[in-house]
């Protein structure tokens, strides 16, 4: 039975000063390689190189939403990907067009010898390096011989999402940045692997909220209510990089699965139960 390979690239919440930003590959039996956010800076570069993962590998990006810490680091992505593969096919962005028109917004702040247009980027040589590709939430987009994605909505800002992968017969979840969400529970029904963020324990559930993430306790229903295969929790700001527990406990509470917290650099891989 085919396998999905997870690496975790950055792990870190916003604010967090152990942890590199999000950033997830997706490696699927068909050979299909997808960035799940960008991370900011060069984190998605350098941790991938650590790993033998190179910008020139990514082709399909599956943004959750246009804040920097998930998206900063696409022009860095690109810019590298240019250099050492001019000419292999365009980035593709996928997300909601909120999404996109921050990317969009991004790109024309940074880039000076680039066009940024309605469909993507160009280089002053004419070279598309990037495609836009704004998705509806529902809508299944086919990625790979065997590899489908399908963008749904969570409860974070405007046009954030979370996405659901499907290949072989896996399927993985990935909730972006989100508040407990029913309609993630909804999409996320029968997911082999449910990643999702949790940025503190119930003890700070208000002030987590008000800032638009979760606790691990309301990820840890999340699982129990989708039916999740596993739980992997992400997104850890600076109090729980070193003791995890305390997210763990809190969502073995609520979900009988197996749950873990996953580390910068952290591989593992999936398969059918
Ligand atoms: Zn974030
Ligand atoms: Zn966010």
């Amino acid at each position: 039975m085919p396998d999905v390979k997870v690496t975790f690239l950055g792990t870190g919440a916003g604010n967090c000063i152990l942890r590199a930003h999000t950033a997830i590959v997706l490696d699927c039996a068909d050979g299909t390689r997808l960035l799940l956010d960008a991370a900011s800076g060069n984190s998605a570069l350098r941790h991938g190189a650590m790993l033998g993962i190179y910008a020139e590998d990514f082709e399909h990006v599956l943004l959750s939403h246009r804040h920097g810490d998930h998206m900063g680091g696409l022009p860095h992505i690109q810019g590298r990907r240019t250099q050492v593969a001019p000419d292999a096919a365009p980035l593709v962005i996928h997300s909601l067009e909120p999404s996109i028109e921050g990317v969009q917004r991004l790109f024309r702040a940074t880039s000076i010898t680039h066009q940024v247009d309605q469909d993507g980027v160009t280089t002053s040589e004419g070279n598309r390096v990037v495609n836009w590709n704004p998705v509806e939430t529902g809508q299944w987009i086919q990625l790979g011989t065997e590899v489908r994605a399908s963008a749904f909505a969570v409860n974070h800002i405007g046009g954030a999402v979370g996405w659901r992968v499907e290949t072989g017969g896996i399927s993985v979840v990935f909730s972006g940045d989100t508040r407990y969400s029913d309609n993630l529970v909804e999409a996320s029904q029968g997911a082999d692997l449910l990643i999702h963020e949790a940025l503190s324990t119930e003890d700070d559930q208000e002030g987590t909220d008000r800032r638009g993430h979760s606790t691990a306790a309301e990820a840890g229903r999340a699982a129990a209510l989708a039916g999740a295969g596993q739980l992997i929790l992400t997104h850890i700001d600076t109090p729980f990089h070193r003791d995890t527990q305390p997210l763990i406990d809190e969502a073995r509470r609520e979900f009988g699965g197996p749950v873990s917290v996953a580390d910068d650099l952290l591989q593992i891989s999936v398969s059918r139960p």
